[in-house]
């Protein structure tokens, strides 16, 4: 064990922790950051940082012996497969009634995402955080998170004529045949670098089906934004495979924080202690409550409050496909990239990507990711005898979900003449309701922490990341996370150093 006093340390590289460490070093604070996943900056033996979609192998899933691929089936068959047991980039954690996917490694979810960058409307937006001012987060936190994330729309004339969006097109008409609201969705991929993969003039990623195990191209992950302005401040450390494991205040102030170095397998290769003045929880909505529910319950930060590991929800995932006809083929090249979407949030209290379905053959489907209004939170609680945090989902919860999808989705198949998917999630299962993209939750602005992030009972103690939010944001949720984490930082920094 090693002793070091650092300024500031910030657990997680994700958006969160990745805006947290910018403004902090901006503002002259040394940051010293804490990443349980690898640094993703050194290719594999195939010359490839990431694995693409299609072949996954070591590189694709965290410490887990076989894949467990979202999209479970194919034709009804099974399509998981066995991999070496690494630290790689996508986590599939199950918990009771729930598979959390997220992303490990520096840039966290950034790595594995869709890329896809939705501003709240602003008529929803005192559903997705009650207690913020909107005219600042319009005005200023979510133009800022736009700018600095690179977001930006496809060129409407190239989505009406290029291949790769066909499927998206097929999309947009079912959609509007069906009366239901067409929107382009933005995204962070380089829409300039997805022309020219299909002119052919450079290395195809989004064209290739690359995503959930990263992109090698065209995709802004923070690793080109956030980091790259992080690395430039010179202040700085980021330390990859170590994973903090207790916070707890040190006798001479501050925060002694307890940080397992790991290696590739997982195995614990060292233990430090660093002595931090404040601590930034930005391990994502599921890393931040497992940590706070764990240090409350077991004594470390025994003053934490009440609303510890509250408050978590889904943003109402829930996965659907349908079946074309012949004469609406959805393409055999399908950019991995989602563009558009169906926004049926007034009426029916659905936010519905059409997602590609990137098999490299012609499968007639249309495949759908809808975010949904759904009432239903679970808690995070400290389970002694087994020495972990849980988690109180039910799967039946999803149903409020389903029942929102089925608003768009039964009306486009009445209207023309087609049927569900039943192959994809199992042998004749219509919904992916087992799982979720978009963790929110479970460390509640201004309930377990100030209207700020400050958590309640501890001074030098902040929440920054998707915990904060309660449950939903009607939309994707990385741009709101991001713009969060810019209006708190602000604040913490003009009042707290
Ligand atoms: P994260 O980005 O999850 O970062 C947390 C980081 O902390 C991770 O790197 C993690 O490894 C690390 N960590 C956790 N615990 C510890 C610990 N104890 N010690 C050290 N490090 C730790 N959102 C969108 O808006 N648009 C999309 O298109 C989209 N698509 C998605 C597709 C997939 C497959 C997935 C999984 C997510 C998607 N999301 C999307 C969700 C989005 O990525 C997340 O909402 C976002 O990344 C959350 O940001 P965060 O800062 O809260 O935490």
């Amino acid at each position: 064990s090693d002793a070091a006093v650092v300024p500031a340390l910030v657990i997680g590289t994700g958006y969160a922790g990745c805006v947290t460490a910018l403004r902090l070093a901006q503002a002259g604070v040394d940051v010293h950051m804490i990443e349980m996943g690898l640094a993703w900056d050194t290719p594999g033996a195939d010359g490839k940082i990431f694995a693409n979609t299609t072949t996954p192998d070591q590189r694709s899933y965290w410490l887990r012996t076989r894949t467990k691929q979202p999209i479970s089936n194919f034709l009804g068959f099974p399509i998981d497969k066995d991999v070496p047991r690494y630290t790689g980039i996508l986590d599939a954690e199950e918990f009771g009634g729930i598979t959390v996917y997220q992303g490990r490694g520096v840039g966290g979810g950034s790595l594995v995402n869709g890329g896809m960058a939705v501003t709240p409307r602003r008529e929803y937006f005192g559903e997705v955080l009650p207690t913020v001012n909107p005219d600042e987060m319009y005005n200023v936190y979510y133009p800022r998170a736009n700018a600095e994330l690179g977001v930006t729309m496809i060129d409407p004339a190239w989505f009406d004529t290029t291949a790769c969006y066909q499927y998206a097109r097929v999309g947009r008409k079912h959609a509007q045949r069906s009366g239901f609201p067409f929107v382009y969705v933005p995204n962070v991929y380089d829409w300039n670098y997805m022309k020219q993969e299909a002119a052919g003039t450079v290395p195809k990623s989004a064209l290739a089906g690359e995503i959930l195990y990263g992109n090698n191209h065209g995709k802004k992950s923070l690793q080109q934004t956030y980091l790259r302005k992080i690395r430039a401040t010179g202040r700085v450390t980021i330390s990859p495979l170590h994973k903090v494991t207790s916070v707890a205040p040190a006798s001479g102030g501050g925060y002694t924080v307890t940080i397992e170095q790991i290696n590739t397998t997982g195995a614990t290769v060292a233990t430090k202690s660093v002595t931090a003045a404040k601590v930034f929880f930005a391990a994502g909505s599921v890393g931040t409550s497992k940590l706070l529910v764990k240090l409350k319950s077991t004594g470390a930060l025994p003053n934490l409050n009440g609303e510890i590991g509250k408050g978590w929800g889904d943003n109402g995932n829930v996965m659907c496909g349908r079946a074309n006809h012949m004469w609406d083929p959805t393409g055999s090249l399908q950019s991995s990239i989602p563009t558009a979407g169906i926004d049926n949030w007034a009426a029916g209290g659905t936010f519905a990507e059409v997602a590609p379905l990137p098999t490299g053959i012609e499968t007639y489907a249309s495949f759908y990711l809808s975010i949904t209004r759904t009432p239903s939170r679970a808690e995070f609680s400290w389970n002694a005898a087994a020495g972990r945090v849980d988690l109180n989902w039910q799967t039946a919860w999803k149903q409020t979900s389903i029942n929102a999808a089925k608003t768009i989705f039964d009306k486009i198949n009445a209207k023309e003449g087609t049927i569900y998917r039943t192959d994809l999630f199992g042998v004749y299962k219509v919904w992916g309701d087992h799982l979720t993209y978009h963790p929110l939750g479970g460390a509640v602005l201004n309930k377990a922490t100030d209207n700020h992030g400050r958590l309640h009972g501890y001074s030098g103690l902040y929440v920054m990341d998707g915990a904060l939010i309660p449950g939903n944001t009607t939309v994707n949720p990385f741009v709101t996370i991001t713009a969060l984490a810019e209006r708190n930082i602000e604040k913490i920094i003009a009042t707290d150093l």
